[in-house]
This record gives C-alpha cells, structure tokens and sequence, in this order.
C-alpha cells in the first residue's frame, strides 16, 4: 500500500491527533495508516479509533456548554442504581435518552444538567420523581 498523495510508503503508526470544538482541543494519540515522508505527513485514523474520536468530542462539546460529559452522567445514574432505560423515565426525555447522553450521541440540556447535579448531590430527591 503506497500513500494516495505522494506515493510514499506508508506505516501503521501512533500519532498525536488534535481534537477540537471550538476553541477547545485536546491533543490524543491515534492509531492509524500514516505516510513516513515527512514533508507529507498524509495519514488516515484507523476505524477502530473513531468512537475514541466521538467520545473526546462529546467531551469537548460538554465542556464548551458547561454541562456533564457522557462519563460523568453515567457516573451519577449508576450511582443512583438506575438502568438507562428507567433514568429515562425518570429524569424525562423517553427510555432511549441516556443511552445517547451516555454514548456522546446527544449533548444533556441545560435543565437535563442542573436536575442531575441536584439528585447527585441530594439522592433522597429520588422519592419525589419516582411519585
Ligand atoms: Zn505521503
């Protein structure tokens, strides 16, 4: 396999990859197929890396909206004993919602944000929505 722009040898490799929204950007290191002509530098991440792509991303969106990373939601509904499906329900936004939320998939609203930092912080508030 050659590289497609310059026709060099190419490399299974790991190298720094920056990701950004914004103005934010975090710099990972990704497996992928690059060139190893340095005045290329052509490369292609491998497939295997994109939900690790999506995953920094949902991360980044979070951080610029001021609202929870997917980890950090999952952290609070485990926490809270409760099943995605069931958190759904729950907190609102339909049995699918924290899937999406958990997956990066859908960034968490606003009011979604603030009703979890409550419950986090004060789980007996869990009677009152169960109602
Ligand atoms: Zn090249």
């Amino acid at each position: 396999m050659a590289c497609p722009l310059c026709g060099g040898e190419v490399e299974k490799q790991m190298r720094d990859y920056a990701i950004t929204y914004e103005h934010l950007e975090k710099i990972v290191e990704l497996p992928g197929i690059y060139c190893i002509n340095p005045d290329c530098g052509e490369g292609m991440v491998e497939e295997s890396a994109w939900d690790q792509v999506s995953r920094i991303k949902a991360e980044l969106k979070a951080d610029y909206l001021g609202v929870m990373a997917p980890d950090h939601i999952r952290e609070i509904r485990v926490n809270l004993k409760l099943s995605q499906r069931k958190a759904g329900l729950i907190f609102g936004g339909g049995p699918n919602a924290f899937q999406k939320y958990e997956a990066g998939k859908v960034t968490i609203s606003q009011p979604m944000n603030n009703l979890l930092r409550l419950v986090a912080k004060y789980p007996e508030l869990m009677m009152e929505l169960r109602r």
